[in-house]
């Protein structure tokens, strides 16, 4: 027989990793339909008939945070078979109010008791007799993180919901009893029995989304108003808090009854820890090193060294395994290029395209100096259509060398493991493979996805460091240090996780976001994380800084500027409007005891979103590389690989829509088309300036330009993780709409305030420029109202 199983507790209570505990890798990851909250569902182990559902975190049934909302509407509507409400047993107290309102739902209901390694470590002990007997409920000590107890736990879940055993319910004091009667007989007739009681005591709470689901008559809704009136007249107090402080008395009462707390008074091993951590000055700098420590390691050193393999190795010419011979190799080929590249007749040209500041040509000449092949080959890789552009053409001699008959062979020097690249085209010439398809196999699938996968090892990393943190308890109090701070322009303490990340790479960065419980702060992130410079965007701040202010150094700094400064403002504005005044979210988190994850469960972390980066991103980005690589070498004439960007589809397209751009500066077919291919991945933006020269473009547009494409909508395989994480068309259209508006208005704002101030103002261009900056003043300096209600509907029936 099938059954089903919700599994529901506090955050941070051990659910999901009963859930994985119970279902190993049974699981389907999901989201609820229509919201970002995240679904997961497997299937047990042991019994292949029996589904279990890893409800959201939340501390009660009430109807103001998203979570509650799904969690409730999804055990009111699908009425699973059983419950397994799991508790900490750490922090017995709170957790223990979110059972005394699950009984009233009237579904098989087991408590299972998590932490209990935590708990006897201390020398607590649960007396789980006296619980079960006081709350009515089946209750199971377990240890989820060491699988102490999960299989008695789903039995007694299994069990409870053969036999329908239903829930004891709390009695409350005599007059809101006979009000709960009177509202059942007078508004809940056609309510199956089971049911009654909690729609009642809901009806007494005065829940609105309840309310407006039954549909009450006037009459009905008045009867059942006086009820609540009658009560809260003789209490003094409002319906909803006299329920919440009765479940509290009773509480107190289970937990006097049937826990011994040894110890009182002495700090655990845990509250140690945290008079550092979390200490008023120590805590920032904390974090700010071992963020540094993540960072450090995660970019710049395994990162880059797992990236770099993955993109010059594997999606390159190939790789040495184990890294045997690749030094012996470089050396080979620094020397070879001595004699047969960097001749006197080279240096002299690059001397002279120094001389007449071609872009990148320093590098080149660089490189020549050191003596370095490695570094020559990737200045000339990026520069040197720049350089011959320009009339300084050193190509003929690279190549004639390169494929002279003496060149160093890597596969002399140690195992040579070729490139993907390398192999398909291999294999492609010997299937006599037409030019378009190899172009369309190699440049636009194998060369899009490639960079896409490249980033790969890189997140691998960066989660296994992420995923320690967040287990071992640690992320909890960095979102408790930084939430005051971050609170003030209406982001969550946890929103700074993703926008450190997003400095490597927006994807990882906005997948980060999924730590943050909170609806609304979550979009908000999602939404803003992509304003701050990424890896790829490097480049193209310091080819503009290079080209149009002569590498001046206050360029670099200001691009991360603007994008903090876009982050804070698009977060207090964003607050203010009625999308994102959402519930009031209160900080309220519990912060889990300290201890040593598991291996395992790291792992499975990092892999869970790696996976979903691949799956999703992946096939995003394949699409929008075969569609770039299309436009780019069809247009005039039919298909040509070397097509000119003018003459190519791109390029008339470009043309087309290039006057959109005129009031930010750059009513540029090169700027647009660069824009364009920003999508497809920023760095694509140098790649398509490289052979422009700057003489049309100031400065001041050149800035302009800067400003929009750092904050404009960020690559397609960003897009793609907004798609994933949103979960929502409308949402990921909305931010990418934002942003792009966002960005416009900025570079509109520098450019006509820019040319104003050089005394060349276009008044037009001036007064809208002003009426927007005047506009978002405004909205920034507004007053807040904070809605006390959630918009948000929320469907369920679908989650089957
Ligand atoms: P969720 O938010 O309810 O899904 O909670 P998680 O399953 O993510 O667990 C929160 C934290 O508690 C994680 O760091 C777990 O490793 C840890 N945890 C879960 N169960 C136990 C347990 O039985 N003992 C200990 N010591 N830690 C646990
Ligand atoms: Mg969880």
């Amino acid at each position: 027989m099938d059954m089903r199983i919700a599994l529901a507790g506090n955050p941070n209570s051990g659910k999901t990793t009963l859930f994985n505990a119970l279902t190993g890798s049974n699981q389907y990851v999901g989201n609820w339909p229509g919201v970002t909250v995240e679904k997961k569902e497997g299937k047990l182990k042991e019994h292949k008939e029996i589904t279990l559902t890893d409800l959201p975190g939340i501390y009660s049934l009430s109807p103001y945070t998203l979570e509650e909302v799904v969690a409730r509407n999804y055990l009111m509507e699908e009425r699973p078979d059983a419950i397994i409400n799991i508790v900490d047993g750490m922090n017995l107290e709170r957790n223990l109010y979110l059972p005394t309102q699950i009984a009233e739902l009237g579904i098989p209901t087991v408590v299972a008791i998590n932490m209990m390694d935590l708990v006897e470590k201390n020398g607590d002990e649960i007396d789980i007799q006296k619980l079960a007997k006081e709350l009515g409920l089946p209750v199971v000590k377990i240890s989820a993180l060491k699988g102490e107890g999960i299989r008695e736990v789903a039995e007694a879940a299994i069990k409870a919901a053969n036999a329908s055993l239903t829930p004891k319910t709390q009695s409350f004091s005599a007059d809101i009893e006979s009000a709960l009667s009177n509202i059942s007989a007078a508004a809940l007739a056609d309510v199956p029995e089971a049911q009654r009681r909690w729609y009642a005591i809901k009806l007494f709470e005065r829940d609105d989304k309840v309310l407006s689901s039954m549909g009450l008559s006037k009459d009905i809704a008045d009867a059942v108003e006086n009820e609540i009136v009658k009560v809260e007249t003789a209490e003094d107090d409002d319906a909803e808090s006299i329920i919440t402080n009765e479940r509290y008395n009773r509480i107190t009462d289970l937990i006097s009854d049937s826990y011994v707390k040894q110890n009182v008074g002495e700090l655990s091993t845990s509250d140690k820890i945290d008079k550092v951590v979390t200490n008023r000055w120590l805590g920032l700098p904390i974090f700010i090193a071992v963020m540094f420590l993540v960072y450090y390691v995660s970019v710049t050193t395994v990162g880059t060294w797992a990236t770099d393999w993955a993109n010059d190795g594997v999606f390159g010419d190939g790789w040495h395994l184990f890294h045997i011979g690749t030094s012996a190799y470089n050396d080979a080929m620094d020397d070879y290029a001595s004699g047969t590249i960097f001749t006197d007749d080279v240096k002299a040209v690059v001397d002279k395209a120094v001389a007449a500041g071609v872009t990148g040509a320093e590098d080149v000449q660089g490189a020549i100096a050191d003596g370095s092949f490695g570094d020559f080959d990737e200045a000339f890789g990026n520069y040197g259509d720049a350089m011959a552009d320009a009339g300084f053409d050193i190509a003929d001699t690279v190549d004639a060398a390169l494929e002279a008959d003496g060149v160093p062979n890597p596969a002399d020097f140690g195992v040579w493991v070729t490139g993907i690249p390398v192999m398909v085209e291999n294999w492609l010439d010997a299937l006599h493979c037409t030019d378009w398809l190899k172009g369309l196999i190699l440049d636009g699938i194998i060369g899009g996805v490639g960079a896409v996968l490249g980033f790969v090892p890189q997140m691998m990393v960066l989660f296994i460091f992420l995923a320690f943190l967040e287990s071992c308890g640690y992320m909890a109090r960095v979102a408790f240090i930084l939430d005051r701070i971050f609170r003030k322009f209406g982001l969550s303490g946890k929103s700074f996780i993703p926008i450190l990340i997003g400095t490597g790479c927006g994807v990882p960065g906005v997948m980060a976001s999924r730590t943050i419980e909170n609806e609304r702060d979550r979009r908000m992130t999602i939404m803003t994380t992509t304003f701050i410079p990424c890896g790829a965007k490097l480049p193209i701040i310091s080819m503009i800084a290079v080209a149009l202010f002569g590498g001046v150094w206050w360029v670099g700094p200001s691009a991360y500027f603007l994008g903090i400064t876009a982050i804070i403002v698009s977060g207090v504005m964003l607050k203010k409007t009625r999308r994102f005044a959402g519930e009031p979210a209160p900080f309220v988190m519990e912060l889990p005891s300290y201890h040593m994850p598991t291996l395992g469960a790291i792992l499975r972390s990092m892999w869970e979103r790696c996976s979903s980066f691949i799956k999703k991103a992946g096939t995003i980005i394949l699409l929008a590389s075969i569609f770039i690589w299309f436009g780019s070498v069809f247009g005039k004439g039919g298909f040509n690989p070397d097509m000119e960007l003018e003459d190519s589809i791109l390029g008339m397209i470009a043309n087309a829509v290039k006057w959109v751009f005129a009031p930010l500066g750059f009513a540029d077919i090169r700027a647009t088309i660069a824009t364009v291919m920003g999508l497809v991945a920023k760095e694509e933006v140098v790649g398509v300036f490289g052979v422009l020269d700057f003489a049309h473009l100031t400065p001041l547009a050149g800035y302009a330009f800067l400003a929009f494409n750092l904050l404009c909508a960020p690559c397609f395989a960003a897009i793609g993780a907004i798609r994933r994480e949103m979960n929502s068309g409308k949402w990921t259209l909305f931010a990418i709409g934002y942003q792009c508006l966002f960005a416009y208005a900025v570079a509109l704002i520098i450019y006509q305030i820019g040319m104003a101030v050089s005394g060349a103002a276009n008044p037009v261009g001036l007064i809208v420029a002003l009426a927007l900056l005047g506009l978002m003043i405004f909205q920034l300096v507004r007053p807040y109202k904070e809605a006390t209600t959630l918009s948000e509907t929320v469907q369920v029936s679908e989650a089957k």
